[in-house]
């Protein structure tokens, strides 16, 4: 199948680039490269620089590529920038994206594939978290996406499309084969962090927040390997054949693990110390958060692959390894 893959060049899309392309699908991708990498995404994919919410070349590349669905990852992505600016998150993830829809129903292309968010749910009540919970986001990121799915939603009440949505929780590791893998810039993500501590890239890592309630005090988060992601937006094409369909799906593996738990597994994988300091919680952090999959697994045959924090630190570790400055290097 052709899939426009919007964002293919960022993190999650490039790995998802990669998977469409080992499952025998044709990715297209576009991608404005504000935060994404040229370089991580293969010379022989159709690319397109642009803007997903210039809509009449949108239209021209959706037509011209007779694509048939379309993956959206291209958002911005950070809670405490969200704070800060408001109006570039809606502007971006929720204005830029309805751009974006317009562009497909002009088109006549109606199979959709969201990347929301397990921030839409905002301070779970109980855990882990199942798809029915509350959403009451408690940031303007999680806003956002929270208001991208509502939309979805009426859309595929009005018969234009067919769309999946996934809520990630900690997308995290890097392609097997060590091809690509994370590089933000600035990096704010604990696995890519602690990597960096312990390779003397950075200055001792911050752990935000000791007194949790929690068994050794540091937030329990839920780590999920970007190729399992990767993979499940794949089985979700198939399901996407009737305007109409509207999808929900937490994608995490369901096993918390703690900040210390992730600090132990990078010693253990690189076989260095992690330096680390004591600081004080950051603002709007859950103390936890992890999935309930089984809804994913039961609907989409969704198999996790990497169910433990090792193996996903372990391909972090191998793409870091080679590409100490990531896609500069
Ligand atoms: N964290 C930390 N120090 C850091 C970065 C993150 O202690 O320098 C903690 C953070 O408070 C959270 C967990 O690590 O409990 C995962 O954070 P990350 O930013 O990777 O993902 P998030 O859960 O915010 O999406």
């Amino acid at each position: 199948m052709k899939v426009l893959v919007a964002g293919g060049a960022g993190y999650i899309g490039s790995h998802c680039v990669r998977q469409l392309q080992l499952a025998g699908h044709e990715p297209i991708v576009v991608d404005n490269l504000s935060y994404g990498h040229r370089g991580s995404v293969p010379e022989e994919i159709p690319f397109y620089e642009a803007n997903i919410s210039d809509r009449e070349r949108m239209v021209e590349i959706l037509r011209r590529e007779d694509v048939e669905s379309v993956m959206h990852f291209a958002a911005f992505c950070y809670v405490g920038e969200s704070v800060e600016k408001p109006i570039m998150y809606y502007n971006n993830n929720l204005v830029a994206t309805m751009g974006l829809l317009e562009a497909m129903l002009e088109a006549g292309v109606r199979k959709f594939i969201f990347s929301s968010t397990c921030a839409t749910y905002g301070i779970p009540e109980s855990l882990p978290m199942t798809e029915d919970f509350p959403q009451k986001p408690i940031n303007p990121y999680g806003n956002t996406k929270l208001a991208v799915e509502l939309a979805l939603r009426d859309l595929a009440n009005a018969g234009s499309i067919g769309f999946a949505a996934f809520r990630y929780f900690n997308a995290a590791g890097a392609a097997e084969d060590g091809s690509i893998g994370e590089d933000h810039s600035p990096e704010t993500h604990l696995i890519p962090l602690a990597i960096e501590a312990a390779n003397g890239q950075r200055p001792a890592l911050q752990i935000f927040g000791e007194d949790y309630e929690t068994p050794d005090g540091t937030c329990l988060r839920d780590y999920v390997h970007v190729d399992d992601l990767s993979r499940a937006h794949i089985l979700a094409l198939e399901k996407l054949n009737e305007p109409g369909t509207a999808l929900f799906y937490n994608l995490g593996t369901g096993e918390p693990f703690s900040v210390k738990q992730v600090i132990d597994t990078v010693e253990k994988v690189l076989g260095k110390p992690v330096p680390w300091e004591s600081a004080p919680r950051r603002p709007g952090d859950p103390p936890a958060l992890y999935a309930d999959p089984s809804m994913a697994k039961r609907e989409l045959n969704w198999e996790i692959q990497y169910p433990t924090l090792e193996p996903i630190v372990q391909t972090a570790w191998n793409w870091h390894r080679n590409n100490p400055e990531g896609y500069r290097g």
